[in-house]
């Protein structure tokens, strides 16, 4: 695994064990060449599934980008790093459960509305409000860039 700071491939792994009620396998990680030290998370990936935008554009479903947008909308709120992984975790099953490989993003954005909604209001808020500009636009990089609280959503 490459070091994400300083781009040394020969990483070393220091510590592993199992992560949210064993769905995941979390690694420490330790970069001899700077000293940098990482987590990886290791997850079984039920099927591939292919996110449709409402343009008609396919891409792959990425978790990082649905963690991405979720961590921002819950930025400081007093909600526990385990219990937002458990969230996303939960989100990603739901998906892969659905029946279909290919998921419209507006049924996505409206699952992670649903879960949002159970664990924070605020983050909720925040996440439905850009949500709803976003639609139009369809641009999921556009739109974490939207949730950033330093750039709050012109309208
Ligand atoms: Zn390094």
């Amino acid at each position: 695994m490459r070091c994400p700071f300083c781009g040394n491939i020969d990483t070393q792994v220091k510590d592993s064990r199992p992560a949210e009620d064993h769905v995941s396998i979390r690694r420490r990680r330790f970069c001899p060449a700077c000293g940098g030290r990482f987590t990886t998370y290791e997850r079984v990936q039920l099927r591939d599934l292919v996110v449709i935008k409402t343009n008609g554009r396919r891409e792959d479903f990425d978790r990082d980008k649905l963690e991405r947008s979720i961590r921002i909308a819950l930025q400081k709120r007093p909600i526990e790093p385990e219990r937002m992984d458990q969230m996303i975790s939960g989100i990603v099953r739901r998906l892969e459960s659905m029946g279909e490989t290919d998921i419209p993003s507006k049924q996505i954005g409206e699952i992670v509305m649903e879960s949002l909604a159970r664990i924070d209001t605020v983050a909720y808020v925040r996440f439905a409000s850009v949500y709803k500009n976003f639609q139009a636009a369809d641009d999921f990089d556009k739109f974490v860039s939207e949730l950033r609280p330093e750039t709050p959503p012109t309208k």
